[in-house]
């Protein structure tokens, strides 16, 4: 069989590789950014218990310690109601894995090149004609000269976000999400924060002895903070906060423009787009890579068995199967935001009542927990 291509060697893409290698499914990866330049940079990842096993089964979890959830404390700043989520409950170790994204895309790349699985470099890729039997790619060197085309029976799309706009469902947050690690003055005892504050929502995340802090905040307030010295920032993030957690440095700080981009259709002739490049969710839950990842592991599952892997009808049969996936986590994520940054009069009781049912419901935190875990079919 001719190989797969696979357009981005981020996480995902070098994820992908590893899933069809094992299957014995040749693969090729092509990347337009230079080799030793890093994909997703500073970004701290929460990865589910879900996409621990997978990247377990590749031999891609990090040999690096990581740092695991074991307590999550849902709140809103300001109003009543608040629910904790007990890894003891769900009969899991942890919750979720807390690592610095630059840890796994090194086990991965790893992995790639043990497996002697190639990869091209400064090579920027465009889609073009599909046949019946192949679609053509147009690669360009970063230098600018054009290489042969590449004929492959099919393309992954692992990009990193959704580029076009016709065929998606596109909504601007106008928000940003703040990056910092944050020392704190008592140990976090392995657990997480996900506050909702009137501006946005605030997560802390255990990793190693601080917390790593993503913080939404409307697009001119994050502007603001940017350009603030670190003490000005610490002293706004301990106020948006609350008292519960006191912070005594800060640093390493980004910043993220936010927006929902969700591709209705995650695939076309001969071409599937995977993750991120089909659907850019606010990370409000968390979800980007830990969905990504369900993306790829069912796209393998139906491909592998299949003589064409590019067939139209296998193609099919995998858009239908991950749409409940897809949409409940693009539309969980979406409800968050929008709901906990409203300040109609009244939604802040409704919120607390929801929260209070959490909490008094061990089914209903149940049923939550276990699909933030494995997706919406609580999967596998
Ligand atoms: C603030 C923030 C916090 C997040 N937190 C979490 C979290 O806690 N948990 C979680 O699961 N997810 C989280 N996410 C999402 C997660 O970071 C992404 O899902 C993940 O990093 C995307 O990986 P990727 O491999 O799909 O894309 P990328 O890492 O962006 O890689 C894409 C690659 O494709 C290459 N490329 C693009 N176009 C082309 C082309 N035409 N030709 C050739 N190469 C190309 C690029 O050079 C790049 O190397 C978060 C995201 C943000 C913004």
């Amino acid at each position: 069989m001719a190989e797969i291509a696979i357009v981005g060697a981020g996480p995902l893409g070098l994820a992908t590789a590893l899933m069809l290698h094992r299957e014995g499914l040749p693969v090729r990866l092509f990347d337009a950014r230079p080799a030793n330049a890093p994909s997703s940079e500073a970004r701290v990842l929460a990865l589910s218990e879900g996409s621990r096993q997978i990247l377990d089964c590749l031999a891609a979890w990090p040999t690096t310690p990581t740092t695991p959830i074991t307590t999550i404390h849902v709140s809103q700043l300001g109003s009543f109601g608040s629910t904790v989520m007990r890894a003891s409950e769900e009969g899991v170790a942890a919750l979720g894995h807390v690592l610095p994204a630059t840890e796994l895309i090194q086990q991965l790349q790893a992995q790639v090149t043990d497996a002697a699985i190639p990869i091209e470099y400064e090579t920027l890729i465009a889609l073009g004609e599909a046949s019946q039997e192949t679609i053509r790619l147009q690669a360009k060197h970063r230098d600018g000269s054009t290489r042969d085309s590449v004929e492959t029976p099919l393309v992954l799309c692992c990009e990193g976000s959704v580029r076009a706009e016709r065929g998606a469902l596109v909504h601007d947050y106008q928000q940003h999400a703040l990056l910092c690690r944050a020392q704190i003055a008592d140990p976090h005892d392995n657990r997480a924060f996900e506050r909702f504050t009137p501006d946005g929502p605030l997560a802390l995340l255990p990793l190693g002895d601080d917390y790593a802090v993503v913080w939404t905040q409307p697009a001119v307030r994050a502007q603001a903070l940017l350009a603030a010295d670190d003490a000005d920032w610490l002293s706004a993030l301990q106020s948006a906060f609350g008292t519960q957690v006191r912070f005594t440095a800060i640093r390493d700080r980004a910043s993220y423009p936010l927006a929902l981009k969700l591709r209705l259709n995650p695939t076309a002739q001969r071409c599937v787009w995977l993750g991120n490049a089909a659907q850019t969710l606010h990370p409000v839950a968390g979800q980007g890579l830990n969905l990504a990842l369900r993306d790829a592991w069912e796209l393998v599952e139906a491909i592998r068995e299949a003589q064409d892997p590019g067939d139209a009808d296998v193609l099919a049969r995998y858009a239908r199967g991950r749409a409940l996936d897809r949409f409940a986590a693009a539309g969980f994520s979406d409800a968050l935001v929008r709901s906990f940054g409203s300040r109609l009069p009244g939604l802040a009781t409704a919120r607390g009542l929801g929260l209070a049912a959490l909490s008094a419901l061990p089914p209903l935190r149940h049923f939550l927990a276990r699909r933030m875990i494995f997706g919406a079919r609580a999967w596998p």
